[in-house]
């Protein structure tokens, strides 16, 4: 529900109440992987690959690919398949990360991935630290 809090439904089998969830956001959203015409991998399932991926999603008047944790962060592999999908589909990819702090979550540190355009649009809304060349 937030970064270092699930859904207090949230069971080591899945939702506890998945019959009668509530229509938002659980009924409605659907991520990447669920979403009937794309075709992500198989390992590519949030449970499996650690991210949560969103296509087609408007950020600052750019379409692009988001991405956010399953845990603190993105494990390495699964991003760099999310940047192979961005470079090939050329679309800009921005991804979350949650900062700890004293082991506690602390905040989400956005991560802008793409084309020099988007990485200048990104360095005015976020910052400079936020941007990975590609
Ligand atoms: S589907 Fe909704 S209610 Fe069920 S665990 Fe997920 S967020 Fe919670």
């Amino acid at each position: 529900m937030e970064p270092g809090k699930p859904c207090s439904h949230c069971t080591t089998q899945g939702c506890a109440i998945y019959e009668s969830r509530p229509e938002i956001p659980c009924r409605k959203f659907r991520c990447a992987w669920l979403s009937e015409g794309e075709s992500l991998p198989e390992n590519m399932r949030p449970d499996q690959c650690g991210a949560i991926v969103m296509f087609d999603r408007k950020w600052n008047g750019w379409s692009i690919v988001k991405a956010v944790p399953v845990g603190v962060a993105i494990p390495e592999e699964t991003l760099e398949w999310l940047k192979a999908y961005a470079r090939e589909n050329k679309k800009p990819l921005l991804f979350q990360e949650n900062l700890l702090k004293d082991g506690q979550y602390h905040g989400i540190r956005n991560v802008g991935y793409g084309p020099p355009a988007f990485q200048e649009h990104v360095r005015k809304a976020i910052g400079p630290e936020d941007i990975m060349q590609l």
